[in-house]
C-alpha cells in the first residue's frame, strides 16, 4: 500500500498546514461558514482513497461525492458548482478534524505528520515560485499599457499590506482589492500559471492588473527589485520605436521645408500641411511634436491675419525646437528619455487611491496653440503637490467668438452637484480618481467626488509652493518648472495704465522691500480683472493671499494673478466673474 501511504502523507502534511483564513481565501466567508455548520449537523462523512490517483474519495451524507487531495484547485464534485463549493470544504475540514481517527491504522506517515504537526512553528510557506516571475515576463503577459500604469502607481504611493499566512495576502488597503496566493505544489509551472492560479478580489479569471501590482510589491517587500529600478521599465516598445522614427522624419522633412521656403513665401495651404502632420502625429504617438506643430500652425495663422503678436523669432524658435525633438527623438538610445522626448496622450491616465484634494481656485483660458477652457487647481496636503483638472475645447477649427458657456457647464463634478464656484473652492475627497504623469485628473465617469467643507488656504501648509520673499521666486523659478504659486505680498504699491502697451501695473512688496509688478495685458476678457484691482485700491482692500503665474520678462520676474485668498475666508477666481 505504498501509494496510499504517499497520499496520506501529503494529504496530512497539506491539512496540517492549511487554516480556516485559507480556506476562505480561496472560497469566500459565506461558504466557509455554511459548510462549517452543515458539517456539524451531518453525519460522518464516508473516506476512501480514491483508486486512479493518491486522492482521497469522500462521500457525503446526501450522496455527494467529492475527490480531494494536496492540490486545492485540483478538487472534484459531483455538485454542478463551477467553483470550490461547501462540499470540498466540507470534505478538507472533516478529514483534517478527523486525521487520526480516520486512518487509525499504525500508519508511519501519520506518525511523521504528528511530528510535523508539533514542529508547525517552524513550518514556512513557499512563495517562491510567485518571488522568481521575472518583470519581464509580468510586462508580457499583462500588455505594456497596463504595466506601465503599475509602474506609476507605485511612485504615486498604494498602500500595502502583506500578510505571509497560510496563503500569501496582499491587501490594496485604500482600493478594495484583495490578491491571494495559494502556495505552490507543482513542479516546472510557467508564470502564467502561476499567475492564473492567484485569486483576486476583482474576480478576474485571467490575469488582471491587481495580480501583477500585488506581486511587484511583494518583490519589493522582499528585497528583489527597488521601487527605483522600475522606472526604467517604463518604455515604448520596439516596435513602437520603428513607427516613431517614421512619424520623426515626416516631421523634420516639413520643418526643412518651411524653413527653406521662409515664411513670407509659404503655400496657402501650409497651414492645413501643418495640421495633417500634427494629426499624423497622434497616431505615431508622438504627443509632443503633435502639440508644438499646432502651434507653429497658430503661429502662422497670426502671420496670415497680419496680427501684431506674430513674432518671426518666435516662429523660427518653434520650428527649430521642433526639429532638434524630432532628431533628438530619432536618435535617442535611452529608452526612458525617449519616453519623455515622444511625451504622452491624454488617455495615459492610471488609478489613483483615494485622495483629498483642497480646491483652490480656477481660471479660465485660452492658448495661441487652438484650445480654451477652465483649468481647476486642487492641493494636496501629504506630498505638498498640485493637482489639476481641465475641461476645454479645441478652437483651431472654427473662427466662433470665445464662449465660456460651455466649458462653464463642464466642472469636474465626480458625481457632486455643485457649481463651478463650489467645486473649485471646496475640498473633495476622491475615489477611483485617474491621473496622467502631469497630475491633471481625468473626467473619467468611475470617479467619484465627495464635497467636503469649504477650502481654508491659511490652514494648509502649502510648502515650497508659497512665497512671501520675491528671491525665493526667483530661486525657484530658475530650478523648475513650475510656474505656479501662492503669494503673500507685504504691502501694495499705486497702480498705473501703460497706455502703450495697454498693461494695468501694480508693484508688489515683499517683508524685505523687494519689488515686482503684477501685469495684466488688457483685453475683452481681462477687462473685469483690471476692474476688481482697481476696486481693490480705492477700497484698500487686498487679498491676503493670491494664487498666480510667473514669468520672467526682460530679466524680471512678472506675476499674473488667477486666485485672490481673502482673511475672511473669500476666494475668488479672478479670470471668472
Ligand atoms: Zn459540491
Ligand atoms: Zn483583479
Amino acid at each position: 500500500m505504498d501509494s496510499t501511504d504517499n497520499c496520506l502523507k501529503k494529504i496530512g502534511t497539506f491539512l496540517l498546514n492549511i487554516d480556516d483564513e485559507f480556506l476562505i481565501g480561496v472560497s469566500n466567508k459565506g461558504i466557509f461558514n455554511r459548510a462549517k455548520k452543515d458539517l456539524e449537523k451531518s453525519e460522518a462523512i464516508k473516506v476512501e482513497v480514491a483508486e486512479e490517483d493518491s486522492a482521497l474519495k469522500c462521500i457525503l451524507e446526501d450522496g455527494t461525492e467529492c475527490v480531494i487531495n494536496e492540490d486545492i484547485k485540483a478538487y472534484k464534485c459531483s455538485c454542478p458548482s463551477r467553483s470550490i463549493c461547501k462540499h470540498v470544504l466540507m470534505c478538507y475540514l472533516y478529514v483534517k478534524s478527523n486525521l487520526n481517527s480516520l486512518f487509525s491504522v499504525e500508519n508511519k506517515s501519520l506518525n511523521e505528520n504528528k511530528s510535523l504537526n508539533e514542529n508547525k512553528e517552524s513550518e514556512k510557506f513557499d512563495f517562491s515560485e510567485f518571488l522568481n516571475i521575472d518583470i519581464e515576463s509580468l510586462s508580457k503577459l499583462l500588455g505594456e499599457k497596463a504595466f506601465n500604469e503599475i509602474v506609476k502607481r507605485i511612485n504615486f504611493g498604494v498602500e500595502i499590506e502583506i500578510e505571509e499566512a497560510s496563503l500569501l495576502t496582499i491587501k490594496f488597503k485604500e482600493e478594495d482589492h484583495v490578491v491571494k496566493v495559494i502556495p505552490n505544489i507543482k513542479e516546472e509551472i510557467s508564470p502564467k500559471e502561476i499567475l492564473d492560479e492567484v485569486i483576486c478580489s476583482c474576480k478576474s479569471k485571467e490575469i488582471c492588473r491587481h495580480k501583477v501590482e500585488a506581486l511587484i510589491h511583494y518583490e519589493i517587500f522582499k528585497g528583489f527589485i527597488k521601487k527605483e529600478d522600475l522606472v526604467i521599465l517604463n518604455k515604448k516598445s520596439k516596435a513602437e520605436k520603428t513607427l516613431l522614427i517614421e512619424g520623426v522624419s515626416l516631421v523634420k522633412k516639413l520643418m526643412e521645408d518651411i524653413l527653406f521656403v521662409g515664411i513670407s513665401r509659404l503655400p496657402e495651404n501650409i497651414t492645413d500641411k501643418v495640421e495633417s502632420t500634427a494629426l499624423l502625429c497622434h497616431s505615431y504617438n508622438l504627443p509632443n511634436l503633435e502639440k508644438m506643430l499646432r502651434s507653429v500652425k497658430s503661429e502662422i495663422e497670426l502671420y496670415i491675419n497680419k496680427n501684431a503678436s506674430f513674432s518671426i523669432a518666435s516662429f523660427r524658435k518653434k520650428i527649430s525646437y521642433i526639429y532638434t525633438t524630432a532628431l533628438a527623438i530619432e536618435n535617442c538610445k535611452d529608452e526612458n528619455k525617449l519616453y519623455k522626448l515622444c511625451g504622452e496622450h491624454k488617455s495615459a491616465y492610471y488609478d489613483i487611491p483615494p485622495i483629498i484634494l483642497y480646491g483652490i481656485g480656477a481660471e479660465s483660458w485660452s492658448s495661441k496653440s487652438g484650445y480654451e477652457g477652465i483649468t481647476y487647481y486642487y492641493f494636496e496636503e501629504n506630498k505638498g503637490n498640485l493637482f489639476t483638472y481641465t475641461s476645454s475645447r479645441p478652437t483651431y477649427y472654427d473662427n466662433k467668438k470665445r464662449n465660456y458657456g460651455l466649458a462653464y457647464s463642464e466642472v469636474p463634478s465626480f458625481g457632486i452637484q455643485g457649481s463651478l464656484e463650489e467645486i473649485s473652492q471646496h475640498s473633495i475627497r476622491l475615489v477611483n480618481g485617474k491621473i496622467n504623469d502631469e497630475r491633471r485628473i481625468s473626467a473619467s465617469g468611475q470617479s467619484k467626488g465627495q464635497l467636503l467643507e469649504k477650502t481654508d488656504i491659511y490652514k494648509l501648509d502649502f510648502k515650497e509652493l508659497f512665497i512671501d520673499n520675491w528671491q525665493k521666486l526667483l530661486q525657484g523659478y530658475s530650478k523648475k518648472n513650475t510656474n505656479l504659486y501662492i503669494i503673500k505680498a507685504e504691502s501694495y504699491e499705486k497702480s498705473s495704465f501703460d497706455k502703450i502697451n495697454q498693461r494695468f501695473i501694480l508693484p508688489i512688496y515683499d517683508a524685505e522691500k523687494n519689488m515686482i509688478c503684477i501685469e495684466i495685458d488688457y483685453s475683452k476678457e481681462k477687462k473685469r480683472m483690471i476692474q476688481k484691482f482697481e476696486r481693490m485700491e480705492r477700497l484698500k482692500k487686498y487679498p491676503g493671499r493670491m494664487l498666480v503665474h510667473t514669468y520672467l520678462k526682460e530679466g524680471q520676474l512678472r506675476v499674473i494673478p488667477i486666485v485672490a485668498y481673502y482673511e475672511n475666508g473669500d476666494i475668488v477666481n479672478l479670470t471668472l466673474n
